[in-house]
């Protein structure tokens, strides 16, 4: 049987379950959200003669939580658009309605009767061989299949999101020893494929693996935190990206969380639970008090931290009231920060026996043996642990390899000088001669597994660049750009310059990379695994050239940056670009003139060079617009105006999507570019569309002419742009910055419709960029968003 989920069904539309439902509905997915029926009507609907027959009172909990979607921020939808694939109903009326779906989830009350209530309904609708799963965060879930069917029970296993659902990479699995093997698996792929997410498969224990792991870990925090007699602030100031966690570091995510919803996770472990691990998840009362007090976190606009008059204010335990947030300050923090290597890093910080150092030894060294004591016992494997980590929290690193980053030697040495009890395994590893739960070998990871060393299971589909190029696979390398050989016939150009940002040195390889694979290999892919795509040019080096008048220096970059634009888009083998996270600038441009596109679904894509007080000049202008005049079939008439409108008012705003979906509304991405919703798939995905191309028969795209709406469509674009500037909506260099951009789309001077060649709209680009770069204004904008980080409107 081929398993394949068309229509999923959430029930439960709070938090979570409408962030499911929102993402399923991202990920293509029909899903309905059903919820309780009100008991009762309130003023307004009595006073709208409305009862509660009404369906629009019976569905209106979930019909709330899908107009709350639409406002919700971060934006748990990746275009508005999609909150059209989810239909809201209820509980009691449209049960039946699970006869045709194929995935059921509840995400109702932590509450295991409720829950158990609930299933018991759902298995009288639900179609045979249909999937359910729940979303508890800790509640057993063969506990909640108890009654339930031999059939319901194949069917039936945990499927742990976190919040949002949208953007936290992980998925905890868990079945129960009834669960069948093809729906797990089946799971599992279908977690990672289709919606994105890094699966790790749990065993059915309190809390699972994340949750229990770090349940502890921050509980171990407060206990320290009150020993020292540090502030939450300052230990925030340590715990946060200093270690290479999330900047909400500790107690900034806590507030997040909200502290209601963390005491009710750490007491879901303690009452199942004995001894000394009893005694660390027995919430203090200081949190008791808190959550009493409604100071729960950002939901009730206090908790650890509260913002007034936005000065960020601290909780002091001792009086209880709010003093102005601090830092800690310790010589080992100052070490830590000049070290890059997160290795180096750990050990400076906790074998320092300064404020800082002894803190961050306190909280992670029991953290360490609280993972080891329960590998086996919560996951499988050391691998599940800290994949759950890392994915779950944000973390650059998971327990044990922090371990193997402090040292297993001397933190042993260390923990036992304390008197901590190090769990045998560990110790046998370390008496077998071992040094480290990880190890490397010819460019492949081996993990510690019952005395001996096993190799990390890696997906086919995950392409890791940093073992590609240990592997000896670089072909040719500078300071911006690597070409590497990815197998199969295609390379791979990965960018590698400071933030990713297009220099000469990027320029030389592309072009390079295009002549050796046309002469050797059967496509290239341009990606890379860094944190954004590529955000722009080197605006610094423009800059700099711009402040000495070496305009003839930035008219060479210029036309370089062009002609490789051109020679992406001529190749005559196929050239997929892989964009994700921020691709803005330049690094859109570098996209558009691809064969194709495979976006990560969370790519933030634009053209967004006005903010600089410039418009795109490799070449932007031009295929965005013939982005949007090859969306028309041969031979249909269509409104080339409305074309050169919209590509003005996407460069003009600099508008940049929020998601991958969203790019494809811009024409960043047109419909025949693929969207990879799991972002460790990508440049395998790019690699299988390139291999694709190829062997179907890729030709260059022929030359052709373009038609523009010349000199009368440039004064309807500029119609809109004057009256904005009389209004006093932009400045008078905003209108001077629109007036050279709607030249260059409009194709200057020529008659409307005529056709010209794509080098002739290159010169306007390279003319109209030029002369901005020469303006003081546009070079106070550049200066600014160096320095500041942020555009200057002058
Ligand atoms: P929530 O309070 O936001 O939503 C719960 C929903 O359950 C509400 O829409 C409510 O109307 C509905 N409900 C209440 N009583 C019900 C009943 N008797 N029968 C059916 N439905 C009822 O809660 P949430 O945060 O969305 O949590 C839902 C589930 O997801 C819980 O099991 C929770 O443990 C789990 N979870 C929560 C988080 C999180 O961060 N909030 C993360 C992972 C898992």
């Amino acid at each position: 049987m081929i398993r394949h989920i068309q229509k999923a069904a959430v029930l439960g539309s709070g938090v979570m379950g409408a962030g499911i439902a929102a993402h399923l509905a991202n990920v293509g997915i029909p899903t309905l959200l059903l919820d309780i029926v009100p008991r009762e009507l309130t003023e307004e609907e009595k006073a709208k003669g409305l009862t509660l027959n009404d369906a629009e009172v019976r569905n209106k909990i979930a019909a709330g939580a899908l107009k709350r979607l639409l406002k919700q921020k971060p934006a748990p939808l990746t275009t508005k658009k999609n909150v059209s694939m989810i239909t809201a109903g209820n509980l009691e009326d449209d049960l039946d309605q699970l006869t045709d779906v194929d995935w059921i989830v509840e995400a109702v009350v932590e509450n295991l009767a409720v829950k158990k209530q609930l299933f018991e309904k759902v298995e009288k609708y639900r179609k045979p061989g249909s999937i359910i799963s729940s979303n508890t965060s800790g509640i057993s879930i063969e506990a909640m299949a108890e009654g339930r069917s031999e059939e319901f029970r194949r069917h039936f296993l945990g499927t742990h999101f976190f919040n949002p659902p949208r953007y936290l990479k992980l998925l905890e699995v868990i079945p129960t020893k009834d669960t069948s093997p093809d729906v797990l698996d089946y799971m599992k792929t279908f977690g990672e494929d289709i919606l994105g997410k890094g699966v790790v498969i749990a065993k059915d224990t309190p809390n699972f693996i994340a949750n229990r792991i770090g349940t502890y870990g921050l509980l171990k925090t407060i206990q320290e935190m009150t020993a020292s007699g540090l502030s939450a602030g300052e230990v925030d100031s340590i715990t946060g990206p200093l270690i290479r966690r999330p900047k909400s570091a500790t107690f900034r995510t806590l507030d997040v969380v909200g502290l209601d919803t963390f005491i009710h996770v750490a007491n879901n472990v303690y009452e199942q639970v004995e001894g000394e691990e009893k005694r660390v998840f027995d919430v203090p009362d200081f949190m008791k008090k808190m959550r009493d007090n409604g100071w729960i976190g950002a939901k009730s606009g206090q908790g650890f931290f509260k913002k007034e008059d936005k000065i960020i204010l601290e909780l002091n335990l001792e009086t209880m009231e709010y003093n102005e947030r601090k830092k800690l300050k310790a010589a080992s923090i100052e070490r830590a920060k000049q070290q890059k290597d997160l290795e180096a890093k750990w050990k400076t910080l906790v074998y320092s026996d300064d404020k800082a150092g002894t803190f961050l030894w306190n909280i992670i060294a029991p953290v360490l043996i609280y993972s080891a004591q329960l590998t086996g016992e919560i996951a499988d494997n050391i691998v599940a642990i800290d994949q759950a980590m890392k994915w779950g929290f944000g973390w650059e690193q998971g327990p044990f390899e922090v371990w193997d980053a402090i040292g297993l030697e001397p933190s042993i040495q260390k923990m036992e000088e304390e008197g901590l009890t190090v769990p045998a395994w560990v110790k046998e590893l370390s008496t077998n001669g071992c040094t480290s739960f990880y190890k490397e070998e010819n460019g492949e990871t081996y993990f510690y597994h019952r005395h001996e060393y096993k190799k990390v299971p890696v997906s086919e589909k995950v392409l890791d660049l940093k073992k590609l190029k240990k592997q000896g696979n670089v072909l040719k390398k500078n300071s911006g750009a690597s070409l590497i050989d990815i197998g199969d016939g295609i390379v791979l150009l990965e960018f590698h310059s400071p933030n990713n940002a297009i220099g000469i040195d990027i320029i030389t390889m592309i072009n390079y990379a295009v002549e050796e694979t046309e002469k050797e290999y059967k496509g290239l892919v341009i990606g890379n695994q860094g944190k954004n795509f590529c955000v722009g040019a080197n605006l610094a080096l423009i800059l700099m050239e711009a402040q000495d008048d070496n305009l003839w220096e930035i008219d060479m970059v210029v036309k370089g940056f062009q002609q490789a634009m051109m020679r992406i888009k001529y190749c005559t083998k196929p050239v997929v670009a892989a964009p994700f996270g921020m691709t803005l600038g330049g690094g859109a441009e570098v996209c558009l003139p691809a064969a194709h596109i495979q976006a990560s679904a969370e790519t933030y894509m634009g053209l967004v060079e006005t903010g600089v007080g410039l418009i795109p000049g490799g070449g932007g202008n031009k295929e965005l617009y013939v982005r949007h005049i090859e969306q028309m079939a041969n031979g249909v008439p269509f409104d080339l105006q409305a074309a050169a409108n919209k590509v003005f008012e996407t460069i003009a705003l600099a508008k940049t999507s929020t998601s991958a979906d969203e790019a494809r509304e811009n024409n960043f991405l047109l419909e025949a570019d693929g969207i990879s919703m799991n972002s460790d798939h990508l440049l395998y995905d790019a690699k299988q569309a390139a291999l694709h191309l190829y062997e179907s028969g890729y030709r260059a795209p022929k030359r052709k002419k373009v038609p523009v709406v010349g000199e009368t469509g440039y004064a309807a674009l500029l119609l809109g742009a004057r009256a904005m500037m009389k209004s006093g909506f932009i400045s008078e260099h905003d209108f001077k910055i629109a007036s050279k951009l709607a030249y260059v789309i409009a194709g200057g001077g020529v008659p409307f419709g005529m056709e010209v060649e794509e080098e002739y709209l290159l010169r306007l680009e390279r003319e109209a960029f030029l002369s901005l770069i020469a303006e003081p204004k546009s070079q106070q904008r550049m200066q600014h968003m160096l320095v500041k980080g942020k555009p200057l409107r002058n």
